[in-house]
């Protein structure tokens, strides 16, 4: 697409994007601002977000409530070392999350990204075990088809055969795999020879803990399961010793029609991890929490070994704290609720195309599967010139918008979404 002349030639001679060749893609879209759910590009012309930046602005761009907070704390301490100090918008940062489990979770560290805090919940387990005495426990079970970032161990507890992770199976520290959950509104006994595989599979002796996106898996293909499967394992998991562990790095701060996905199975995990639209979208900031039994349970032991050097970046923290706050005031229930409901009546006939093969909606959040891979830069051009901003990813044309974006907004995005299923764009 369109860049600005004066640094046209920047980014294609220094930069490198997610998921990408150095050179030889079709040029990213040049970006110059943002306001509500509109991105403005640099040519002028406005988009909407039909991605809320990868699942994290879900008050929309620009939030002024979020920027003033941010700007207000850059003006006092715009960051600390973490290690021997502390500051107020971390401890009460610490405390409202700790609120969103009902005080169950009430110990929390924080870090700068998702794939980071999935690494925290993975060492918190470890340690957890090996204090308690059982250092055999030095493995984890995660569900085929989940997703949960892209460093090593959070690799490893990925799908392994997801496209972005197999390449890597060679030097990835070997876990256990158990097959993807059964679809929500499975019959019982679809749910009951699931349940069984898991406890056959959660048998093995050196399990630390159950590594789940609860009840909607993200990127590992968009996968909305039984909330009563998830149920069952967390049950399963107190029985067992194994402690079960809740990526909600997408699925958090009410995505899924609840504050946390695992709501919809009545479950709170024994660690969290929080991401993504914990500061609405303005910075990076990732958090782990975890029972006061895991907390106390490895410091009888020893210190828990990990410590980034931004850890708990006061802006970061104070833009989360504007952002809970910006929740709190507004229904966004009903917001997503809305959402869902056009989500629901525009885009559930698609699955009558024989280009498609699946469409799913839960909350603020829906996919068309096609039955093929779609062409990326192909769909990109495509929404760009419908006045849309969408980034499909493999056969998945999906969308997360803010939680702010207009009925009327909503179905141009859909629109967009049936005319490419319809007639897939080409590259
Ligand atoms: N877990 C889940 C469920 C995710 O969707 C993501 C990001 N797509 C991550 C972990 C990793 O987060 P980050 O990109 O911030 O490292």
């Amino acid at each position: 697409m369109t860049a600005p002349s004066a640094w046209a030639g920047l980014d294609p001679a220094h930069l490198w994007h997610p998921y990408a060749r150095a050179a030889g893609e079709a040029a990213p879209c040049a970006v110059a601002g943002s306001a509500g759910a509109r991105l403005i590009l640099d040519d002028g012309r406005r988009l909407i977000d039909g991605m809320a930046s990868w699942w994290c602005a879900i008050h929309g761009h620009r939030p002024p409530e979020i920027v003033s907070a941010v700007r207000a704390q850059l003006d006092t301490l715009p960051h600390v070392m973490f290690g021997g100090l502390t500051h107020e918008p971390a401890a009460r940062l610490a405390q409202r999350l700790s609120e969103l489990t009902e005080g169950r979770l009430p110990r929390v560290f924080f870090c700068d990204s998702g794939s980071v805090a999935v690494e925290v919940a993975l060492k918190m387990a470890a340690q957890y075990q090996q204090a308690r005495g059982a250092a055999q426990r030095g493995r984890f079970l995660a569900l085929r088809g989940g997703y949960h970032g892209d460093t090593f161990a959070a690799m490893s507890v990925s799908d392994p055969d997801n496209s972005l992770h197999a390449r890597f199976r060679p030097l990835l520290p070997q876990q256990r795999h158990t097959p993807r959950p059964p679809a929500a509104g499975c019959g019982a006994q679809t749910l009951q020879e699931a349940c069984d595989r898991f406890d056959a599979d959660l048998r093995h002796e050196d399990i630390a803990g159950v590594v789940v996106e609860p009840v909607l898996q993200g990127a590992g293909g968009f996968h909305h399961y039984a909330p009563e499967y998830l149920a069952h394992a967390a049950k399963r998991c107190a029985e067992r010793g194994a402690l079960l562990i809740a990526d909600e790095i997408a699925t958090g701060f009410g995505r899924t029609g609840t504050m946390l996905a695992c709501a919809h199975a009545g479950v709170v995990p024994d660690i969290l991890c929080l991401g993504k639209a914990l500061t609405g979208g303005v910075l990076s900031l990732a958090a782990t929490l975890c029972t006061e039994d895991v907390a106390q349970t490895i410091s009888a032991a020893g210190p828990l070994l990990h410590g980034p050097t931004y850890m708990a970046n006061p802006a970061a923290c104070r833009a989360a704290l504007a952002s809970l706050e910006l929740l709190e005031r507004r229904d966004w229930q009903r917001e997503v609720r809305r959402i869902e409901a056009v989500l629901c009546t525009e885009l559930a006939p698609l699955a009558e195309l024989p280009g498609v093969r699946r469409v799913r909606a839960l909350g603020a959040f829906a996919v068309v599967e096609m039955r093929a891979p779609v062409s990326v830069p192909g769909w990109q051009r495509f929404s760009i010139e419908r006045g849309v901003w969408l980034r499909p990813f493999g056969p998945h044309v999906y969308t997360m918008p803010p939680y702010v974006v207009t009925d009327e907004e909503l179905r141009r995005v859909t629109a967009v979404i049936r005319e490419g299923a319809e007639n897939p764009p080409e590259e």
